[in-house]
């Protein structure tokens, strides 16, 4: 974790942790941004996301919208027909039963329309700053496994297994690092191998084939670190 520390800095953020940085941590905002995330690329996402804030910012204006208004302003996020229609319920659900405010507690979150383990636990570390909640996407299932860290098949596991593995002063930036790498170098094909920090340290479980290209933005990274 400390070797991804630095080699991620200078690498593109993820597109929630851009919008959290953005919005000031706004609750409202990340789990917004984070339903429409899901099995979506980071660019789709962050412009899906800009372009509805910029109609609807709060449960109450948000709720509204019209499906089809919300349909059209996500579009083209994966599942965006799927997305509207939990964006609208959540909306109505935050109004209705917590005064328009995003609950600040796992089992409440989980009662929202579309909103899983992995959402409740970004929405927890980024909204409300919770040093206690890891949160496992594909990416973070991913290289953990690759590095050895568990042993699992299906990102709950994972979560679960990581809180036995890691020392709890990572939690809230696992999904952070993990992803930022799992974007940039260690993809899910052909992952970076020849250019990755953790190589060294890396039994790469469960890796057949890896990328021949040379990656600019790591090896500038590298390089500083190698420079220090
Ligand atoms: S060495 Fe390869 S498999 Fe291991 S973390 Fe780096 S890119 Fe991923």
């Amino acid at each position: 974790m400390r070797a991804l520390a630095k080699a991620i800095d200078g690498l593109e953020l993820p597109a929630v942790e851009k919008i959290s940085e953005s919005q000031e941590e706004d609750p409202f905002q990340v789990l917004i941004a984070t339903l429409l995330s899901a099995r979506t690329q980071d660019a789709t996402t962050l412009a899906a996301s800009t372009r509805l804030f910029k109609v609807a910012r709060t449960p109450r204006t948000m709720g509204r919208l019209t499906v089809k208004q919300i349909e059209r302003l996500i579009y083209p996020v994966s599942f965006y027909r799927h997305k509207a229609r939990h964006v609208k319920a959540t909306c109505r659900l935050l109004v209705d039963r917590f005064g328009g405010c995003v609950p600040g507690a796992m089992e409440q979150l989980l009662m929202l329309p579309g909103v899983g383990r992995k959402t409740a636990n970004l929405v927890l570390i980024l909204a409300f700053g919770s040093r206690r909640n890891i949160c496992v996407d594909t990416h973070v299932h991913r290289i953990a496994n690759r590095l050895g860290w568990v042993r699992t098949g299906m990102p709950d596991e994972t979560e679960q297994a990581l809180y036995a593995a890691i020392d709890g002063r990572w939690w809230p930036l696992i999904n952070l690092y993990l992803v930022t790498w799992g974007q940039n170098v260690c993809r899910p094909l052909y992952p970076r191998c020849g250019e990755c920090v953790l190589t060294p340290m890396c039994p790469r479980v469960g890796v057949t084939r890896v990328s021949k290209k040379r990656a600019t933005t790591v090896i500038t990274v590298t390089n500083r670190e190698q420079g220090a």
